[in-house]
């Protein structure tokens, strides 16, 4: 027995008791411990401290992302930009404003859908994110998705898609084909970039955002 316990119950006979009545036993342990909720402030802090990789040498700021945190609509690019790192904010730069126009042509706003990136952090000149710099923000791209629930996420370029699905699709053969993230709809389609050096595809990417808007509900001009 417990050595502490015999001293208790020593000390308990000196003092004179003959019985201990046990019926009245500690109330049980009722406390619950609440899972940590996860919030999309958490997860932006989490970033903005991130030295997973290489990318935050060289960082000016961490670009997390924009809009609705309960939108019906994500948008998923590449990775921030000259502009977007000097600004902290997504797609502010050429293929931001078309990308803007695109979200105005579907009847919304800025303000209504959520744009993120892939990496949260610009490579250096530009350069495609490296494999390991995808895998190292993967984490932070999941859970920004489930928290903000979108009923449809549109992935622009080969990145997005990618690294949701873990996929090496290639963006021109699955364009505009419905896909399926942890039951969210996925529509992959060109990044606007891609559209700035090939006008030509602009009519592809409208077209699957039409899709996308039928999925929403949101009436498609004629
Ligand atoms: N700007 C971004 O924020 N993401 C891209 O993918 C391209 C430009």
């Amino acid at each position: 027995m417990n050595p502490d316990l015999l001293h208790e119950l020593a000390l308990l006979r000196d003092l004179g008791y003959t019985h201990l009545d046990l019926s009245a036993s500690a109330p049980a342990q009722t406390e619950t411990f609440a899972a940590t909720e996860d919030t999309l402030d958490a997860l932006r802090l989490e970033t903005h401290n991130c030295n997973s990789c290489r990318l935050a040498g060289t960082r000016t700021n961490v670009v997390f992302g924009v809009g609705n945190p309960n939108a019906d609509l994500m948008f998923i690019g590449e990775a921030p930009g000259r502009d977007e790192d000097i600004k902290g904010e997504p797609f502010v730069g050429r293929a931001g404003q078309l990308l803007t126009d695109i979200i105005k042509a579907m009847q919304l706003s800025r303000e209504q859908v959520y744009i993120a990136n892939v990496i949260k952090c610009r490579p250096p000149e530009n350069r495609n994110p490296e494999p390991d710099e995808i895998e190292q923000c993967r984490p932070f791209l999941r859970r920004q998705v489930a928290l903000i629930k979108p009923k449809v996420i549109v992935t622009l370029g080969k990145f997005g898609l990618q690294s949701l699905t873990e996929k090496s699709y290639a963006i021109s053969a699955i364009r505009g084909q419905w896909l399926d993230y942890n039951g969210i709809k996925l529509m992959p389609t060109y990044h606007p970039a891609y559209l700035l050096r090939t006008p030509s595809a602009k009519k592809d990417v409208w077209a699957d955002m039409k899709k996308v808007m039928v999925e929403l509900g949101i009436p498609v001009p004629a």
